[in-house]
C-alpha cells in the first residue's frame, strides 16, 4: 500500500475521552473512530488487524474441525420465548419490531439460532459431534460501553456451538477447544491465563475463562504461587472455606441511632464477616425509581487516591445524579477529595441499593473504625441478599492446599462452556441414538471477542511513541520510509523496488511516499506500531544501503540493499 493513496488518519493530540492507553492509541493511531456510545468504525489501518485475528481465530478453529456458518444477526424472539430467555435477559437485549409489530431482537449471542438449526438438521447419533462457529457482529447494549472497542455495544465475535450425544463427547470437545483456544492466543502472541471460570448461573458443569493480563482489565483473576490453580474471583469465592459468611442477623435493627452503628454492625447484618481484612469496598447501585442509571459498580481499592478514585472510578456515573461531586465523594468515603493521601479500607464495606440510596450513603471514620451512618437499614439494606464481599483476598491458602493466592487483574477475551442440555432440553433438539432412541443432544458454547483482542493486545504492547505490534496482527509488516522521494527519483525507484521486492515476497507492506517531514513520517509509523521499518535516503543509497529499525530497537542498523530481504526472513 503506498500511504500517498491511504487513509492515515493519525491523531496528535490524546482524545479527552479516551480513558486506556489502547482506546487512546487506536484513536491516534486513525484504527477506528466513534460513531455514538459503543460503536465504532473501523478504519483501514484499524480494520487490516481486526482481519488478522480473524484470520488467525478462523484457521484454528477450522484446524480443530469446526464448520463455518454465518447465523443472522437479528433473530426472531419466539426463539427466545423458548429457551426462556426472552424475559430473562435483561436490558442487555437490544429489541426490535418490525412492520407488523413482531419481537425481534439484535443477537447478543446465539444459542438459541443454532439450536433450532442443529434439531432441524441433525437427527443420527452417527452426525455427532459436530462443532459449528461464526465470527459475526453482535450487540450488547452494555450499560457501560467504556474503553473503545474492548467493552462496545456492536463488537465482532467468534461464537463456537458444539452438540454431542453425551457427556463424554462434550469432555472431548471442550478439551479440544481448551487447546484451541492456547494454540489462538499463543499465536497472537498475547500474555494470558485460562482460569476456571464459574458455571453457576447456567448450570453447566465447567467453564473455563481465557484473560490477558493487563492493568486495566475488569476482571480480578486469582492464582496459586505455587500450583496451576486459577480461577476468576467469582469462581474462587464460591469454593471460599464454608462458614466465612455468618448468616444475616436481625440485631442491627436493635441499635437505636445510625452513628451508633459500627462497621461490625452492618456487616452482621449483611451477613460478612469483618475478621478478614479485606481491601475492597464494594458499593453496587442499580437504576432507581426513576429511571435513572446509576452507579453500577464503584470499587474504591485500598490503594488508590481519593483524587483517582474521582478520575478512574466515577466517569461511568452516567447521571450526574450520584457520588460525583467532591462533596459527595467526601460523603462516601469521609474524606476530602485531594486533600489527604491514600484512602486506607481496611474493612469491606458492602452496599447494594439504588443510586439514589447510595447518594444517602456515608461512611465516615472514627476511632472505633470506619462506621457507616446516615443508611435507614430498615428500608435500605436487605439482609443476606450482599454476595459480592471479596471473600478471597491475596495471600490467602489456597483451594487446592499449594501455595498462596495471588490476584491480578485480566481482560476477558475467551469463554468456554460446558452447557450441557439447559438449550437442548428447552428447545427439544434430540437425535435418534444406536437403539433408535431419541436423546436429547449435550451442547458447549465457545466464544472468543475478536475485536476486543485487538484492544488487548495494545495493552500489552506499546511504548510512549505508540502501539508496537506482533508481526501476526500489524496492519503492516513493514514500513518503508521514503526521504526527499519528490526531489530525488533515484529515492523514489529504490522505494519503489524495495516495495515491490518485499510484496512479491509475501510481505504486507506501507510504503510512506508521503510529501511530508521525516519525522511525521517516522512517528506516523511508530505510532501505528509497524514493527520493520527501513528508511530508502539519498545518502544511503550512494553508500549501499538502506536504514534498519525493528520497533523495539534502541539502535538503527545499515542493511545491504541487496539483503534487505533475507534480512526480514
Ligand atoms: P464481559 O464479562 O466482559 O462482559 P461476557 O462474559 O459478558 O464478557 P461472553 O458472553 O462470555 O462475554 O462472550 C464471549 C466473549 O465476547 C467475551 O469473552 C469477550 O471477549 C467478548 N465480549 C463480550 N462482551 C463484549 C463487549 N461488550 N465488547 C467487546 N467484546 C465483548
Ligand atoms: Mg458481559
Ligand atoms: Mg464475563
Ligand atoms: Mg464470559
Amino acid at each position: 500500500m503506498r500511504a500517498s493513496r491511504y487513509l492515515i488518519a493519525t491523531l496528535k493530540e490524546t482524545p479527552a475521552d479516551a480513558e486506556v492507553i489502547s482506546h487512546q492509541l487506536m484513536l491516534r493511531a486513525g484504527m477506528i473512530r466513534k460513531l455514538a456510545a459503543g460503536l465504532y468504525t473501523w478504519l483501514p489501518m484499524g480494520l487490516r488487524t481486526l482481519r488478522k485475528v480473524e484470520r488467525i481465530v478462523r484457521e484454528e478453529m477450522d484446524k480443530s474441525g469446526g464448520q463455518e456458518v454465518l447465523m443472522p444477526a437479528v433473530q426472531p424472539s419466539e426463539l427466545w420465548e423458548e429457551s426462556g430467555r426472552w424475559d430473562q435477559y435483561g436490558g442487555e437485549l437490544l429489541r426490535l419490531n418490525d412492520r407488523h409489530g413482531r419481537d425481534f431482537c439484535f443477537g447478543p449471542t446465539h444459542e438459541e439460532v443454532i439450536t433450532d438449526l442443529i434439531r432441524n438438521e441433525l437427527k443420527s447419533y452417527k452426525e455427532l459431534p459436530a462443532n459449528f462457529y461464526q465470527i459475526q457482529t453482535k450487540f450488547r447494549d452494555e450499560r457501560r460501553p467504556r474503553f473503545g472497542v474492548m467493552r462496545a455495544r456492536e463488537f465482532v465475535m467468534k461464537d463456537a456451538y458444539s452438540f454431542h450425544l453425551n457427556t463424554e463427547s462434550l469432555g472431548e470437545t471442550y478439551d479440544i477447544m481448551h487447546q484451541t483456544y492456547c494454540a489462538i492466543f499463543d499465536r497472537l502472541g498475547l500474555d494470558y491465563r485460562p482460569v476456571q471460570a464459574d458455571s453457576g448461573a447456567i448450570g453447566g458443569s465447567a467453564s473455563h475463562e481465557f484473560h490477558v493480563l493487563a492493568s486495566s482489565g475488569e476482571d480480578d483473576i486469582v492464582f496459586s504461587t505455587e500450583s496451576s490453580y486459577a480461577a476468576n474471583i467469582e469462581k474462587a469465592e464460591a469454593v471460599a472455606p464454608a462458614g466465612e459468611r455468618p448468616a444475616p442477623s436481625e440485631e442491627l435493627k436493635e441499635v437505636a441511632t445510625p452513628d451508633q452503628r459500627t462497621i461490625e454492625d452492618v456487616s452482621k447484618f449483611l451477613g460478612v464477616d469483618t475478621t478478614r481484612t479485606v481491601k475492597t469496598l464494594l458499593v453496587k447501585g442499580e437504576e432507581d425509581e426513576n429511571g435513572q442509571a446509576g452507579l453500577v459498580a464503584l470499587i474504591l481499592r485500598g490503594d488508590h487516591t481519593l483524587n483517582e478514585i474521582k478520575a478512574e472510578k466515577l466517569e461511568g456515573v452516567a447521571e450526574p445524579l450520584t457520588m460525583a461531586t467532591d462533596e459527595e465523594i467526601e460523603k462516601a468515603t469521609g474524606c476530602k477529595p485531594g486533600s489527604i493521601g491514600p484512602v486506607k479500607l481496611n474493612i469491606p464495606v458492602i452496599v447494594d441499593r439504588s443510586a439514589a440510596q447510595l447518594a444517602n450513603f456515608v461512611c465516615g471514620a472514627n476511632k472505633e473504625g470506619y462506621h457507616l451512618t446516615g443508611v435507614n437499614w430498615e428500608r435500605d439494606a436487605v439482609p443476606g441478599q450482599v454476595a459480592d464481599l471479596r471473600n478471597v483476598v491475596e495471600g490467602d491458602p489456597s483451594p487446592d492446599g499449594k501455595g498462596t493466592l495471588e490476584i491480578r487483574r485480566g481482560i476477558e477475551v475467551g469463554h468456554i462452556f460446558k452447557l450441557g442440555d439447559k438449550y437442548s432440553q428447552a428447545m427439544n433438539a434430540t437425535v435418534l441414538d444406536e437403539h433408535g432412541k431419541s436423546v436429547v443432544m449435550q451442547m458447549g458454547c465457545y466464544g472468543i471477542g475478536v475485536s476486543r483482542i485487538v484492544a488487548a493486545s495494545i495493552e500489552q504492547n506499546h511504548d510512549d511513541k505508540g502501539i508496537i505490534w506482533p508481526d501476526a496482527i500489524a496492519p503492516f509488516e513493514v514500513a518503508i520510509v521514503t526521504l526527499n522521494a519528490h526531489k530525488s527519483p533515484t529515492v523514489a525507484e529504490a522505494g519503489d523496488k524495495l516495495y515491490e521486492q518485499l510484496r512479491q515476497a509475501g510481505f504486507d507492506v506501507l510504503l510512506d511516499d508521503r510529501n511530508e517531514r521525516p519525522g511525521v513520517k517516522f512517528a506516523d509509523m511508530e505510532l501505528i506500531g509497524i514493527p520493520h521499518r527501513f528508511v530508502v535516503s539519498d545518502r544511503g543509497l550512494t553508500a549501499g544501503t538502506l536504514e534498519y529499525k525493528g520497533r523495539r530497537d534502541e539502535e538503527k542498523q545499515d542493511v545491504a540493499i541487496e539483503e534487505a530481504l533475507s534480512f526480514l526472513l
